[in-house]
């Protein structure tokens, strides 16, 4: 008999970056309670540490602090990962980082700086996974947390939507390279949803300009937790089928 919770996690080992705040916060929390075992990486220690409190159970969960622009590190923390909590089954990049610089402003340094740990980071995840000593060898699941401006333009946004229209070109040419070996790779382009980065942009609006962007999404902005489902949907064998996609979770932003 087919089982009846699709989307139970138990046995599965699943890395999530951005884990200390908001989208990733909620996305280690959502794969936890799914029975999923964690490694859960950040940059902001206290973040990741804060995060104990939360769990139903803090068992199945180890910490690794790492700063993810560099690259290089990226084969180490895995490594570390799967000596802390065994083989992986997935990752989950929700680490990112998001600057209003007009292309006027803009230096070589601010747009690597973004492309490091949107893009790069990402690729350097995905490769490391396909490694025999970090998967796990079933189940494998990759999402990358993209963004509706990977598809959509926005004034002063050169350097965020170039960094993630390239994360949505990369994971498609992952994603088959990868299906051989049974992992799937996908993106989740959220439209706005409340977390302390969307805050650091809501600080730089008024409330007409605040208005005018939540009137953009027709059902409202959205909620941590609102990706956070999207994302057990894809590592789950809910999305056993699915590889090679972007899904848009914008509360229709992209529908007009
Ligand atoms: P958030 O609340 O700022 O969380 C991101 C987390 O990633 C933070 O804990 C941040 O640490 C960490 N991080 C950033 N750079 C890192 C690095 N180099 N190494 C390790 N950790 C790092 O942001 P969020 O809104 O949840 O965003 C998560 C993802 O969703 C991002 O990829 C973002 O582009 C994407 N997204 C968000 C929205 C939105 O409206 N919120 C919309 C579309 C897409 P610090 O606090 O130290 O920076």
């Amino acid at each position: 008999m087919a089982d009846l919770n699709p989307l139970r996690l138990d046995g599965r080992h699943i890395l999530v970056t951005g884990a200390s705040s908001g989208i990733g916060r909620r996305t280690a929390l959502m794969l936890h309670a799914l029975g999923a075992s964690l490694s859960v990486v950040d940059r902001d220690e206290a973040g990741l540490a804060s995060l104990d409190a939360e769990f139903c159970a803090g068992n199945g969960v180890a910490r690794q602090v790492a700063d993810l622009s560099d690259i290089a590190g990226i084969e180490e923390l895995v490594s570390r990962c799967v000596a802390a909590g065994g083989k992986l089954h997935g990752v989950v990049h929700c680490a990112g980082i998001q600057e209003i610089m007009p292309v006027r402003t803009l230096q070589i340094d601010g747009w690597r700086r973004i492309f490091a740990v949107n893009t790069e980071a990402a690729l350097m995840l995905g490769k490391c996974l396909s490694s025999k000593k970090v998967y796990a060898g079933h189940h494998g699941s990759i999402v990358f947390i993209s963004s509706v401006m990977g598809m959509v333009g926005s004034a002063g946004a050169v350097a965020y939507s170039m960094s993630k229209a390239a994360l949505d070109g990369m994971a498609r040419s992952l994603s088959l390279e990868l299906a051989p070996r049974g992992i799937r790779v996908n993106c989740i382009a959220p439209g706005f949803v409340r977390t302390p980065l969307f805050e650091q942009t809501e600080r730089l609006w008024d409330e007409a300009t605040r208005k005018a962007v939540e009137d953009l999404h027709p059902l409202g902005f959205g909620e941590a937790e609102d990706v956070a489902h999207a994302v057990a949907f894809l590592v789950a064998d809910t999305g056993r089928w699915i590889t090679g996609s972007t899904l848009v979770v914008d509360g229709g932003y992209l529908a007009r």
